[in-house]
């Protein structure tokens, strides 16, 4: 095992009330160069893309493009036209599709990353991984850290509650990533590394903190930045360790194996939430604390509330451990049987 690794962090992160604003200027300030590549999404995060794309303008040449799925053969087309123009920065603006396909392509091509998110729905905004449909795995691959991170919070507090919930759970499943981690490590010698373990941790334990403000109707503001905060620290300690690790374990892997079992049927957060009530249980651990927390913000904690049937639950829960086979977790290596998959979702509550 190597005993040494390479921890890339952000140079920049701005957050705040109409930072964005401000993005020219911190472009400027870091000596990222055009030509420029605007990568959106196609609906909504189209006016602020346009708005960068104008601001950006006074820096020299600057082109933009929608994209509407993060697939690789999306990333392969944004990819081309980057090169055609010859890119030397690209920006992600938007949630998480257009912020996976600039970081893809921004690593393809070695060239600056800078992350503009408008929705607080995962922890891609500040990590060096990108996940897209259409690689061998559903899993995310090591792509770039953004140098520059601009989270206005006046835009991303518009984000409809259902993202700013999904951004919850995605932060709630780092309580089970963890304790696979310290468990991988413990029964394989894997490397582990307490700080960004740490880090990890305290951005699922600001989403407890906060719970009251998260159940809200309206999620006051300081609730959205205080989630953009733990975001970025979660992205921060996958930076640290070099790897998901910090942020990804057996929660993770039965959200991916649900989106393989049920062509993607919930918010990657909703269904990692879901995945933590189990596999907190599995831990023994306070399995009934998290279902309850994630209750009270209005995450679902069901199949049904997940929008798939009791049996997609049971066959994901199965095929977990195959998703990623070299990631040691409390899944094991040979998975649940489907008894106790069964029994797993029917204590927890999660099938009735
Ligand atoms: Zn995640």
């Amino acid at each position: 095992m190597s005993t040494s690794h390479i921890i890339n962090l952000p140079r920049r992160v701005v957050i705040g009330n109409g930072v964005l604003e401000t993005l020219p200027s911190h472009i400027r300030s870091l000596g990222l160069a055009p030509p420029i590549l605007v990568v959106s999404g196609a609906t909504k995060t189209v006016v602020i893309a346009r708005r960068v794309e104008e601001m950006l303008s006074e820096l020299g040449d600057v082109h933009r493009v929608e994209v509407r799925r993060a697939t690789v053969s999306v990333a392969s087309e944004v990819e081309g036209l980057a090169k055609g123009v010859g890119a030397r920065t690209v920006i992600g603006v938007g949630g998480g599709k257009a912020i996976d396909v600039a970081k893809y392509v921004a690593a393809r091509l070695g060239v600056s990353f800078v992350s503009v998110p408008t929705t607080p729905s995962h922890d891609g905004i500040a990590s060096p991984f990108a996940s897209l449909k259409g690689l061998e795995r559903p899993v995310s691959v090591k792509a770039k850290m953004p140098e520059l991170v601009v989270a206005d919070i006046a835009v991303i507090s518009r984000a409809p509650r259902r993202h700013i919930i999904a951004g919850c759970g995605d932060l709630i499943g780092k309580f089970t990533a963890v304790l696979d981690w310290r468990l991988s490590h413990r029964l394989r010698g894997e490397y582990y590394g307490e700080y960004a373990a740490s880090l990890a941790l305290l951005s699922a334990k600001h989403v407890v903190r906060y719970r009251e403000m998260f159940s809200a109707k309206t999620i006051p503001v300081e609730a959205v930045r205080a989630l953009v905060e733990a975001l970025i620290s979660s992205g921060v300690a996958m930076g640290i360790a070099g790897s998901t690790r910090p942020a990804s374990g057996s929660e993770h892997l039965f959200a991916h194996a649900l989106d393989i079992v049920a062509g993607y049927p919930a918010l990657h957060g909703e269904e990692v939430g879901v995945g933590t009530i189990m596999m907190a249980y599995l831990h023994g651990r306070n399995w009934r604390l998290i279902r309850r927390v994630l209750r009270s913000i209005g995450a679902p904690v069901t199949a049904r509330e997940l929008g798939v049937s009791d049996e997609q639950v049971i066959e994901a829960l199965t095929i977990a451990h195959s998703i990623r086979p070299e990631r040691y977790t409390i899944l094991g290596e040979k998975g649940l049987t489907r008894e106790a998959a069964e029994r797993l979702a029917r204590v927890t509550g999660v099938i009735d």
